[in-house]
């Protein structure tokens, strides 16, 4: 028996608050987390590798996927549309591994609202201003100026939804985020209700008194 089902933990954000970045620094820590990958149908950014960052598909194929209920949450965001794949998400948790998400609040809601409502925690990632949210992502280099503009102006509804998630972090230090979310992790992974042989050792240590006495 595995000694825990794993946990879906979930990161959203504005974008360019930092969840990616703050995603692949926990990887780097601790390499039994896995990422999921999700299918999008918006195009490849430089340097985007077609099944690390994103499955890259058509609308048609994402249509498909949907259909044949093979996404476990989608949404349409900043006129793309975006999705985890259900499966390898159910195969991981079964084995007892934690998934890390980098999705946004439409997805997040899905995910809580689903049969697997207990193994998720999630985390709200805010930038400490606007000001900072437009430098991060003018200094990541990788969108049009357009694009930037479109993601500033959609900032304010992602922020919205803050208060639903478990716990809310300020990315002002990325090393600071990063030890928060490892501290996080490590007693969402300790709680009772996700040690599934808690019950069997308290019985033996049971027995054992029994024996003693
Ligand atoms: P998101 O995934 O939320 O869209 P990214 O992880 O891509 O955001 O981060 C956007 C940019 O901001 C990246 O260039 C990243 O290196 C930078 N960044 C992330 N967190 C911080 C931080 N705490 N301080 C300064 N820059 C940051
Ligand atoms: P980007 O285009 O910057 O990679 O991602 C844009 C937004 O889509 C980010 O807020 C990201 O978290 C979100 N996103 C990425 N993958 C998924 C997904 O599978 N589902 C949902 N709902 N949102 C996603």
């Amino acid at each position: 028996m595995q000694s825990r089902r794993g946990i879906l933990f979930i990161l959203s954000s504005p974008s360019g608050a930092g969840k990616s970045t703050l995603a692949r620094r926990l990887m780097n820590w601790d390499n039994t987390l896995s990422f999921s990958v999700s299918a999008t149908t918006r195009n490849p950014r430089a340097g985007e590798i077609e099944g690390r960052e994103y499955f890259f598909r058509s609308h048609n194929e994402f249509v498909q996927m949907v259909d044949n209920n093979e996404m476990l949450e989608y949404a349409e965001v900043f006129g793309n549309f975006y999705g985890s794949p259900r499966e390898v998400v159910e195969n991981t948790i079964v084995e007892g591994k934690d998934v890390i998400f980098d999705i946004d609040w439409q997805g997040g809601q899905q995910i809580r609202n689903s049969g697997l409502a207990s193994d998720v925690v999630s985390i709200f990632i805010l930038p400490p201003s606007l000001k900072e949210l437009q430098e991060r992502l003018r200094g990541r280099g990788q969108d049009t100026d357009e694009v930037i503009q479109n993601r500033m102006e959609k900032c304010r509804e992602e922020i919205n939804h803050w208060a639903e998630y478990d716990y809310c972090l300020v990315n002002r230090k990325l090393d600071d985020t990063e030890e928060d979310l490892k501290n996080i992790l490590k007693a969402e992974r300790l709680k009772k209700c996700r040690q599934l042989t808690l019950e069997g050792l308290v019985s033996n240590l049971y027995n054992e008194v029994d024996l003693k006495s």
